[in-house]
Parts: C-alpha cells; sequence; structure tokens
C-alpha cells in the first residue's frame, strides 16, 4: 500500500474509502541551529526517518497515509545563531490550518500533527483544540521524545530538565539514524547555570519565557559526549514500536460520549 498520498492521483485519492477509519500525517521538522556537532536539520530528519520507519512496519489494512515534511517551523528560540529558519506562530497556525481545511475537503477525518520538534508542542496543542473547534476533525499531536518513554537511563542527573537540545538524547539518535550528520569532534558538554526544583525549561510548575542565547553560547543544551551509537540503537525499536502502535490506534480512534 503507497501511505504517501502525493503519489496518488486525485482519483486513486477520492476513491479512498475514509468514512470510518483513516489519517492523514502531516510531518513536521524544523531546521535551526543544533550544537556545534549537528546538522541544523536534526528534527526534520528525525520526522522523516521515524515516520518512515513506523509506516514500514504497519499492517497493511491500518488506513494512514502521510503528506510530504512541513520543514521549518516555530523555532525562533535560537534566534541569533546561523543555520536558524523559523516560521512565526501566527504563519505556522495559519499554514497548518489551512491544511486541515485541505484534509477534510479530501475526506479525512483525523489529522495527525507528527512533530520533532519541543518548540512547536505548544503552539500544536493550542492549534489541534482549535482545528477540532473549527473543523470538526479529530485532531493529534504526537512529540517524538515527548510520547515515547526513554528506555534508557539519563547519564547525568541534569539531562531529563536541562538536557533538551543537541544533548545526549539527539546526538545518539544521529548517530543511529545518519551519522554523516553528526561532527564527532565537536560534540560538547554544556548546562545552564541554574539548576532549581521549581523552575525549569519546561515540565515544571514555573516556567520561564527563554532563547537559547539567553543560557547558553555554543547552541547545545545537555551532554553531547555521552552520546553513542548504541545508546541511539537501543532507543530507535521502542520509538519506532511505540509510534506504530500510536498510530494504528489512531486510524480508527472515534471521539464518543459516555
Ligand atoms: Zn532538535
Amino acid at each position: 500500500m503507497n501511505r504517501n498520498i502525493n503519489e496518488l492521483t486525485w482519483q486513486e485519492v477520492a476513491a479512498l474509502d475514509l468514512s470510518k477509519d483513516g489519517a492523514i500525517v502531516l510531518p513536521i521538522g524544523s531546521i535551526e541551529q543544533h550544537g556545534p556537532h549537528l546538522s541544523t536539520d536534526c528534527d526534520l530528519v528525525f520526522s522523516e526517518k521515524f515516520l518512515e520507519m513506523a509506516l514500514a512496519q504497519l499492517a497493511p489494512e491500518v488506513k494512514i497515509w502521510r503528506l510530504p515534511m512541513m520543514p521549518i517551523s516555530k523555532s525562533n528560540e535560537h534566534v541569533g545563531f546561523q543555520g536558524t529558519w523559523a516560521l512565526s506562530a501566527t504563519t505556522l497556525m495559519a499554514v497548518i490550518k489551512d491544511i486541515a481545511l485541505s484534509a477534510k475537503a479530501n475526506g479525512f477525518r483525523r489529522l495527525v500533527l507528527w512533530n520533532c520538534h519541543g518548540g512547536n508542542r505548544a503552539l500544536l496543542e493550542v492549534l489541534a483544540r482549535d482545528i477540532r473547534i473549527e473543523t470538526g476533525l479529530m485532531t493529534f499531536q504526537i512529540f517524538a521524545s515527548g510520547a515515547m518513554p526513554d528506555p534508557l537511563e539519563p547519564l547525568d542527573p541534569r539531562e531529563p530538565d536541562y538536557g533538551i537540545h543537541a544533548g545526549e538524547w539527539e546526538t545518539s539518535m544521529m548517530m543511529a539514524v545518519s551519522p554523516d550528520r553528526v561532527r564527532d569532534d565537536k560534540r560538547d558538554c554544556a548546562f545552564p547555570d541554574f539548576q532549581s526544583e521549581t523552575l525549569a525549561l519546561e515540565l515544571t510548575g514555573a516556567t520561564i519565557g527563554w532563547v537559547t542565547s539567553d543560557f547558553m553560547t555554543s547552541g547545545t543544551w545537555g551532554d553531547a559526549t555521552a552520546a553513542s551509537l548504541e545508546r541511539g540503537q537501543a532507543r530507535l525499536g521502542p520509538l519506532v514500536e511505540r509510534l506504530t502502535a500510536v498510530l494504528s490506534e489512531i486510524a480508527s480512534f472515534e471521539i464518543k460520549q459516555t
């Protein structure tokens, strides 16, 4: 089954039976600085590769199709670093809303926003709800490292809160999926100056509006020197398996009141 909806003709799309099951996935990446050691298309490559691997594992009867990658998104937290290309929140929301209208016009009832860039998360949550209200589509957002439990213990206890960008996780994953994008001799370790129980960048009771250049000079958040191919490979299988399971469930998910 060809899951790339853009490779079908209009009549083939029209012939899809989407009255019950079926979902269209919009993969979202970003192009932004990823420290001195990772290529700027890191999140884009993750979004593409993880999805590609999950789609290959889906049972043939599961009705999931995908759109081509949306390569640039809201990554203005890296403003000031070369290599960063960003859409504003309002532009990104407007574009995805238009794509949602097209999904509906094509007969889909479910839209999946598959995203590998942390800076998009808050916006996509707002957007998923707005699209639900404005179009009636069931809208899901999936974030790679957020939705997929990490089977490995972090090597540095600061990593879960502060190793959020180009650190051990992303560097190990890149070694596993596209090693040419890792500049091995440039890997560094950098954590922000403050460590707090109650105030962190994400995931705690109080958060701060930040940009990378507020705290970091190399662009790395976390310990990229601790990354390894083995750690990347150990995560890749469970991550893809989990994504496959999530997509399979979404394909036939129904919203119903009790
Ligand atoms: Zn990233």
